[in-house]
């Protein structure tokens, strides 16, 4: 099958569990202030592949990916394309290869269903919990992210929430107490990642002459991270401070 793509990277360390090939969709409906990358908005940009090439592509890692490592499919958003993640997830599960969905939520519901039955584990970018600050600073509804994630309780899919720690914004106490407690609703929750605000995409920014809307904001440090970390006791709480965490490496 056929599906557009912005990037794939052989060897993530930071997208789910151990060494994984991550596989970027093209396209995405939101347009989240810190979005890293903005180049793959456009549903008509990045590159054409198909499952049947990238799965070739991805047996070749299969011996560093299969020792609690595996798949990640990411974006932009995936289930802009749910056909697509389909038929990779499948194709991946028929070669014994662990999968995990990196998405927010939004998208075609009915669609998205049909992906969470070939997918082991999602990482669900909880980005905001109200439905005000999800319009002001997403420009989508947080409603469409809890739907989402009442299919992923009924399937009991394993899940990981991800946070991004912008300060000033998403960075307060409450905040995160307000995301843990959110957090207890779906037993199959096994961790939550707080994601440091970095700003190392003012160059694409900067590239496609646009601005980025938090360029005046300064960048999460560890230290606060750390400190929200002990908000919350009762899951595994991981603070990515690792800054390759957006650099992603394309090799079509
Ligand atoms: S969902 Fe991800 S790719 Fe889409 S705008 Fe938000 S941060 Fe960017």
């Amino acid at each position: 099958m056929k599906g557009r793509i912005s990037a794939f990277q052989s060897m993530g360390a930071v997208d789910g569990p151990g060494v994984r090939c991550v596989v970027f969709m093209q396209g995405c409906p939101l347009r989240c202030v810190y979005c890293h990358n903005p180049e793959t908005w456009e549903r008509n940009g990045g590159f054409e592949t198909d499952t049947e090439e990238l799965v070739r592509k991805i047996l070749r890692y299969k011996s560093f990916i299969s020792r609690g490592g595996g798949v990640t499919i990411s974006g932009g958003e995936p289930l802009m394309q749910p056909e697509f993640c389909r038929d990779l997830f499948q194709r991946l599960k028929a070669e014994g290869i662990h999968t995990a969905l990196d998405t927010s939520g939004i998208g075609d519901l009915q669609a998205a269903d049909t992906v969470l039955e070939y997918t082991d584990l999602v990482l669900c970018d909880v980005k905001f919990h109200t439905e005000r600050a999800y319009k002001e600073y997403c420009g989508g509804s947080f409603r469409q992210v809890e739907a989402f994630l009442e299919l992923v309780k009924r399937r009991n899919v394993a899940l990981w929430f991800r946070h991004v720690v912008v300060p000033g914004i998403t960075d307060s106490k409450e905040e995160i107490q307000a995301l843990h407690a959110f957090g207890k609703g779906y037993p199959s929750l096994e961790r939550i990642e707080l994601l440091p605000f970095q700003k190392m995409c003012m160059t694409k920014y900067e590239k496609f002459d646009m601005e980025f809307p938090l360029k005046d904001v300064p960048v999460c440090d560890p230290e606060t991270i750390e400190t929200l970390k002990t908000y919350m006791s009762d899951l595994e709480i991981t603070g990515l401070t690792n800054r390759k965490r957006y650099d992603k490496i394309s090799s079509r």
